[in-house]
C-alpha cells in the first residue's frame, strides 16, 4: 500500500507536532523547515510554562521535538516554500504552520534577546522580579502585558508613540487600578538601548531626548504572521495576514466546521500562530498542530482510498 504524502510547512512547536501525529500515523511527512528552523522558541531562554518541561531551553526543547519527529520517520528539508500550488501538486495534503514574528522596531534590540528583551511578557515576566521594566506599544497586548509583569515587577512604564492608545476602552479601563504600578509615556519613541544586558534606553519624548535607565524592556507593538508567499495563492487570508480556518471562521458565526483546520483549499490546513491572532504560545501552538494533523488524517482516509 503506498503511503499518503503531506508536507508541513515550518518547523515551531506546531509543524513538528503535526508532524510527529503524521509521521505515527504511518503518513509520509515531510518539513520544510524554512528560514528560521525551530521558529520563536529558538530565540527564547529558560521555558517555565510548557506542561511537563521543565529546566530547558527554548533551542533546546526545539531539538527534541525535532528528533522525536524524525524518530517517527519525518524527512526534515531545510528549505523555505515561495509556491504553494507546487508543493500542493507534489503532495496529497499541507499543513501551514509558518507562524508569526513579533514587529521589532531595529534600534538594536537584537542583541538583548534574553538579555533584558523579548516579546512575551506571558512568558517572561516571571524573570523580573523587583525589577523596573518598560513596555513599548498601547495596543490591548502591551496593556495585557504590562499588566501581567506588575505581578513581579518593582515598576512598569508604557511608551505609547502617539497622543492615544490602539487598545480597546476595556482594557484602557483597566490600568486605572493600576496606576502606582504602571506609568504610561506618551507621545514617546524608543531609540536605543545601552548597556551589555538591557540597562539605559534612549527615548524620544515628544521630540526631546531623554535617557531613562531599565531593566527590562518588552515589545508588544504587533505580529507579523509569515504567510506573504501566500499571497498568490488563493488560501484565504484575514485583512491582517493571518490564514482563515474553517474553525476560524465558524467561530464568526458560521456554525459547527467540518474540518475546522482546514483553510478554504481542499487538502491545506493551517495551524499555530499563523492562525492564531491571540494566545500566542508554544503549547496552544502544539494543540492546533495535533489538530490539524487529525484532521488532515482524516481527510486523506476519506479521499483516497491507497
Ligand atoms: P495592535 O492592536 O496592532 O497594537 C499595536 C500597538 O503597537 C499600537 O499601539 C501601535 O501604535 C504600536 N506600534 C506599532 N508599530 C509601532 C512602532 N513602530 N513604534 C511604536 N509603537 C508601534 O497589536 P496587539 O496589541 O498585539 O493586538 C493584536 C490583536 O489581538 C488586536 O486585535 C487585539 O485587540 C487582540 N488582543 C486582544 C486582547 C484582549 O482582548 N485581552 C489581548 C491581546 C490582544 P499605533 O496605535 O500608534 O499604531
Amino acid at each position: 500500500m503506498n503511503k499518503h504524502k503531506v508536507a508541513i510547512v515550518g518547523s515551531g512547536p506546531a509543524g513538528l507536532a503535526a508532524a510527529i501525529y503524521t509521521s505515527r500515523a504511518e503518513i509520509e511527512t515531510t518539513v520544510y523547515a524554512g528560514e528560521e528552523p525551530g521558529g520563536q522558541l529558538t530565540k527564547t531562554t529558560e521555558i517555565e510554562n510548557y506542561p511537563g518541561v521543565v529546566g530547558k531551553t527554548g533551542p533546546e526543547l526545539m531539538v527534541t521535538m525535532t528528533q522525536q519527529a524524525t524518530k517517527f520517520g519525518t524527512n526534515i528539508v531545510y528549505e523555505t516554500i515561495r509556491d504553494l500550488n507546487k508543493l500542493k501538486s507534489e503532495y496529497d495534503a499541507v499543513i501551514l504552520a509558518m507562524g508569526a514574528s513579533p514587529r521589532l522596531l531595529g534600534v538594536g534590540e537584537d542583541k538583548y534577546w534574553g538579555k533584558g528583551f523579548s516579546t512575551c511578557a506571558v512568558c517572561d515576566a516571571a524573570f523580573y522580579k523587583g525589577k523596573n521594566v518598560y513596555v513599548v506599544g498601547g495596543g490591548d497586548s502591551a496593556i495585557e502585558d504590562a499588566t501581567a509583569l506588575t505581578k513581579f515587577a518593582n515598576h512598569v512604564t508604557m511608551l505609547v508613540r502617539g497622543e492615544q492608545m490602539r487598545a480597546s476602552v476595556a482594557m484602557q479601563k483597566r490600568l486605572d487600578s493600576y496606576k502606582d504600578q504602571i506609568t504610561v509615556m506618551w507621545k514617546t519613541n524608543l531609540v536605543a538601548i545601552k548597556g551589555e544586558r538591557v540597562e539605559k534606553l534612549v527615548l524620544d519624548v515628544d521630540g526631546v531626548e531623554q535617557r531613562v535607565m531599565a531593566e527590562g524592556l518588552f515589545f508588544a507593538i504587533g505580529h507579523i504572521p509569515a504567510t506573504g508567499f501566500l499571497k498568490n495563492s488563493k488560501v484565504e487570508l484575514d485583512i491582517e495576514g493571518y490564514i482563515l480556518t474553517q474553525a476560524a471562521k465558524s467561530l464568526n458565526g458560521d456554525g459547527m466546521a467540518e474540518w475546522p483546520t482546514m483553510t478554504n483549499i481542499p487538502g491545506v490546513f493551517a495551524a499555530g500562530d499563523c492562525v492564531d491572532h491571540r494566545y500566542r504560545q508554544a503549547g496552544t501552538a502544539v494543540g492546533m498542530g495535533i489538530q490539524a494533523a487529525l484532521d488532515a488524517e482524516r481527510w486523506l482516509a476519506s479521499q483516497f482510498v491507497r
